[in-house]
């Protein structure tokens, strides 16, 4: 059956999802107990035996299994319940109808992610159907509170119900939807993510009049030179593992990053140049590159001063600094303290950790991360596969942290103009076609039942 559309879901898979989006699980405040127990019902209607935790009183994830013939290899199917908030006012339709219009499911969460728990309880149900016998236990959990950092989900299931979510692979969120480049789609797997360090820098000074300013040491004007001096700076370039191979494989496939990106893989000291020249042409892709070569930050959020006439004593401002996998929070701390040491008086600073994840990336040379690609290739000849490190953070580095292989592919064409898409993912009118529901679902079962029963098959 490799490479065949499974059309006979469709309206299965369609159904389940609408029904998700009818749940309301805006995080905060969450409230995915409801939707635990909807899934729940609608697998144990298929014979599978559910689990139910709850972090704190609403807050649940739930959790099945196929019991493997051995014990490997094990294979989580995850996704999280919770979604972001949506303002109906900006919508073209009720963002939690679930309204199914013009061949398309529409609601928040129709792409992250209830649409990957659709496919993934469809795929169980399948499984089950087909009466396959796994080598090792297929798993399926779908959680609460991804979208807050997952600490009330994923986080605290690893943390406290670790046997029952430990696989040696996971698939999960944060890739899978194809680029089309020059004509032809390019998929992508999340294979890494960068972690995040938020943190708080407090200036002091001496405060004063207003009218007298050289009397006082304006905490504002320490301030502004920190801002100067952080927004400006351009930490070391380091080409990860996952983007070399990202950026090999794009240069396969377009002439005109072929050249560029060569350079850049050979020579990482030029990869800002090259960036500067690339971005000419496209701005959107040269930054989103930039950003996977480095540990950035960003000043998010200032405060300082109360009145009009007042110098005040302190200035306090929010950076979101973002880190490679191989590094670590507290020494890019120490990287940016050095960074102003120069120019600002240390000891006039205060530093707080708002919040700190470790980066994480996991290996393309594994044997799920071959099947993904041998499937996906089944389906569309044609197609190139990349691996991706996601600048942003999914709920797979609870998992690769306890040794689990994770990877981020949720099967999907880009039937809408790709940059739409992206701005869909916690924007408005977010939607999903039923073809690539249905095109998903396939892809899905395929990879899962070539991978898990290959000596069957
Ligand atoms: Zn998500």
């Amino acid at each position: 059956m490799s490479g065949k559309i499974l059309r006979e879901v469709e309206n299965e898979v369609t159904e389940v999802l609408s029904n998700l989006i009818r749940i309301n699980t805006t995080n905060p405040p969450g409230n995915e107990s409801e939707a635990a127990r909807y899934v729940g019902e609608i697998l144990e209607e298929e014979g599978f035996k559910c689990e139910y935790f709850e972090s704190t009183p609403g807050r649940g994830s739930v959790i099945t299994r196929i019991k493997g013939v051995n014990r490997s290899p094990s294979l989580l199917l995850l996704s999280h319940l919770d979604v972001v908030p949506a303002n109906p006012k900006e919508w073209s339709v009720d963002p939690f109808s679930g309204i199914v219009k013009d061949g398309f499911v529409w609601g928040r969460g129709a792409v992250d992610m209830k649409s990957m728990t659709a496919m993934e309880i469809m795929v169980m149900k399948l499984l089950k159907r087909n009466k396959v016998k796994p080598k090792g236990d297929i798993i399926l959990a779908a959680t609460a509170d991804e979208e807050k950092g997952g600490r009330m989900g994923a986080g605290w299931l690893v943390q406290n119900h670790l046997e029952k979510v430990k696989a040696d692979y996971v698939i999960n969120e944060g890739g899978g939807l194809a680029i089309p480049i020059d004509g032809k789609n390019v998929y992508t797997i999340q294979t890494a993510e960068k972690g995040i360090l938020w943190f708080k820098i407090k200036a002091e000074g001496t405060p004063g009049h207003g009218s007298i300013p050289t009397a006082a040491d304006n905490a504002i004007l320490r301030m502004g030179k920190i801002l100067e001096k952080i927004g400006r700076y351009r930490s070391k370039i380091t080409i990860v593992p996952t983007v070399k191979q990202f950026l090999e494989e794009l240069a396969k496939e377009s002439e005109l990053a072929r050249q560029a990106l060569s350079v850049l893989i050979r020579k990482p000291g030029m990869a800002d140049y090259i960036l500067d020249k690339v971005a000419e042409r496209d701005k959107v892709m040269a930054e989103e590159i930039r950003a996977t070569l480095r540990m950035t930050v960003a000043p998010t959020i200032v405060h300082g001063g109360v009145k009009e006439n007042v110098i005040p004593s302190e200035c306090e401002a929010v950076f979101d600094c973002r880190i490679l996998p191989g590094q670590k929070p507290s020494e890019a701390l120490e990287e940016l303290k050095n960074v102003l040491k120069e120019d600002v008086d240390l000891k006039k600073l205060e530093f707080e950790v708002i919040e700190a994840n470790e980066p994480s990336e996991s290996p393309t040379n594994t044997s799920l991360y071959k099947q993904i690609v041998s499937t996906i290739k089944e389906f569309e000849p044609t197609c190139a596969v990349a691996p991706i490190l996601l600048t942003g953070g999914t709920d797979s580095r609870y998992f690769r942290k306890v040794g689990s292989v994770c990877y981020g592919f949720q099967p999907m064409k880009a039937d809408l103009p790709y940059g739409e898409i992206l701005k869909m993912v916690h924007g408005i009118d977010e939607r999903i076609s039923i073809e690539n529901l249905v095109f998903g679902t396939s892809v899905l079962y395929n990879i899962v039942e070539n991978f898990m029963c290959s000596s069957e098959t």
